[in-house]
């Protein structure tokens, strides 16, 4: 569904993406893990160009992404983001907030996208909250929102950069319940996470970067309980 191949790209003189060569199929979970600095939220960003590449390609179905314009917008809507920063407009409501991208982008008309609001409000816990203001929730209520929108506009795939980072731990579970129940009915997903328990459980494949590259690319099991890089190795034995 989603290819990269020999991706670079540069921030100055730092080599952020170096060769990267990824493919993510329909339907799969793949969670980016590695250090601080290593570029995943920037490989996160290139996949819906909220950052160019300097070489390579990624394609989405084939098809190069577009560079401006309408046709990005709609690649933006293909590709759903969900970030730390939950990043819901404040001064429109929960169900507003949902609506938004659907008339706006999709043009999708007023009653059938509050209709698909709500019943997404629902499926992820917070239909009660419809017509409350984002600053009113919880930061576990409002990253499922924020999850909601981004469902919203029908995505193909959906990035994920750190979600919970942001989240008290008591809230944490609430949205990797979310998440993984989102996984469970098929979606694509890229999740970059320090959450080791949902790569183990949700995870059809984890991708180990570090400076830039990636270093190891494994199914779960095989890579917790057996990683083969010494950079894996290290980073596991930190955070394990
Ligand atoms: P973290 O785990 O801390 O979120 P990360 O793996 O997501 O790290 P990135 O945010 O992709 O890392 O950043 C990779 C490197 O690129 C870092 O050294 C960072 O300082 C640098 N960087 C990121 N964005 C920019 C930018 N807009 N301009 C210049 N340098 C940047
Ligand atoms: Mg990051």
């Amino acid at each position: 569904l989603v290819v990269l191949d020999n991706v670079n790209k540069h921030f100055g003189a730092l080599h952020v993406l170096q060769d990267i060569d990824l493919t993510i199929n329909r339907g799969e979970v793949v969670v980016v893990i590695g250090p601080s600095g290593s570029g995943k939220s920037t490989l996160c960003r290139t996949i819906n160009r909220l950052e160019t590449i300097d070489s390579g390609s990624i394609t989405i179905d084939g098809k190069p992404l577009p560079q401006e314009g309408r046709e990005l917008a709609k690649l933006r809507a293909d590709v759903g983001m969900v970030f730390q920063s939950f990043n819901l407009f404040a001064h429109k409501t929960v169900l507003e907030n949902v609506m938004l991208g659907q008339t706006k982008v999709r043009k999708t008309d007023k009653a059938a996208a509050e209709q698909k609001a709500r019943a997404l409000l629902d499926r992820v816990g917070v239909g009660t909250q419809a017509d409350k203001y984002p600053a009113q929730l919880s930061g576990g209520q409002q990253q499922r929102v924020a999850i909601a929108r981004a469902l919203a506009m029908d995505p193909k795939v959906m990035l994920f950069d750190e979600p919970t980072s942001a989240l008290d731990p008591e809230m944490i579970n609430e949205v990797l319940d979310t998440m993984q129940q989102l996984a469970r009915d098929g979606m694509t997903m890229v999740v970059v996470t320090h959450e080791m328990g949902f790569a183990r459980s949700a995870a059809n494949r984890v991708v180990f970067m570090a400076d830039g590259r990636i270093i190891e690319e494994a199914e779960p099991n095989q890579f917790f309980n057996n990683p083969r890089s010494d950079r894996a190795k290290d980073f596991l034995s930190k955070i394990l």
